[in-house]
């Protein structure tokens, strides 16, 4: 039997001081809960899904009922789920369904494809009867973001996943790094990347398959001060969280500030 391992974060960027504590105390609840689940034997999967479902339902984050609006002041939602066994689902610019990274899940195991967007991707949904987004009369003032996690279970499978409400104003259509596989999520036999920050300069970067790539040779924080060294000299803004195969945490970011559990 694996020991297991949860690492959980709440975004990456210029969090004021009162906000990180704010985030810092809802990531450790929620790591407590999914922590648990993996002690009592569930998998990796179930247990990110679960995790970042109580993420999205907070309505403290950027993702699911905390998301921010775009521009046009509606919320379109993007999220990805990974597991080391070769599985991946994602899901883009949803706005009617409560927690994307469920219907990533049911992507992943009941269609043939990696990713549904849009109205295609809320049909799929309806299927499923999955709850639904209820948009808010008024956003947060403070800012808030992304959602994401990283697990070993006792099997010693690896899953990751990550999702959000996107850039604040973004314009609506656009979709980040959240979604996309190798950008903003990755898992393999090596380890588990959940990324966070400026998705285009994530996904130009192409961080998640980066790190993936590093675990070959190196362990997971060795690997994330590698990107990280590489991301600051490039000027570009993002934060990760990394599980590696043998359960060594990784945690790094260009930006300011940095919410994740354990620390
Ligand atoms: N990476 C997300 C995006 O660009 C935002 C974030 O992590 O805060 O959509």
């Amino acid at each position: 039997m694996r020991e297991v391992r949860l690492i959980v974060h709440g975004g990456a960027g210029d969090i004021p001081e009162d906000v990180l504590k704010v985030f810092q105390k809802n990531l450790k609840g929620i790591w407590e809960i999914g922590n648990k689940l993996l002690e009592d034997g569930w998998d990796s999967l179930s247990v990110v899904e679960k995790v970042i479902t109580l993420m999205e339902d907070s309505g403290v984050f950027d993702a699911g009922m905390g998301s921010f609006p775009n521009k046009e002041g509606y919320v379109e939602m993007d999220a990805s789920i990974m597991t080391s066994d070769g599985r991946a689902g994602a899901v883009g610019g949803v706005r009617t369904v409560r927690n994307p990274i469920r219907l990533a899940r049911l992507i992943m195991e009941e269609t043939s494809h990696v990713m549904l967007v849009g109205e295609g991707a809320e049909r799929f949904a309806e299927r499923y009867n999955l709850p639904s987004f209820v948009p808010k009369e008024s956003y947060h003032k403070f800012s808030s973001d992304t959602v994401g996690a990283v697990a070993i279970d006792k099997r010693g499978i690896i899953s990751a996943g990550t999702s959000t409400g996107g850039t604040k104003g973004k314009l609506p259509g656009r979709v980040g790094d959240s979604p996309i596989i190798s950008a903003g999520t990755y898992a393999s036999f090596w380890g588990g990347v959940s990324a966070t920050g400026l998705g285009e300069d994530i996904i130009k970067f192409g961080l998640a398959k980066k790190i993936d790539i590093l675990l070959r040779q190196f362990p997971a924080q060795t690997a994330v001060d590698m990107v990280v060294n590489e991301g600051k000299m490039k000027g570009l803004k993002f934060g990760v969280i990394v599980l590696d195969r043998r359960g060594n945490i990784g945690v790094g970011y260009t930006t300011k500030a940095m919410a994740w559990y354990p620390r």
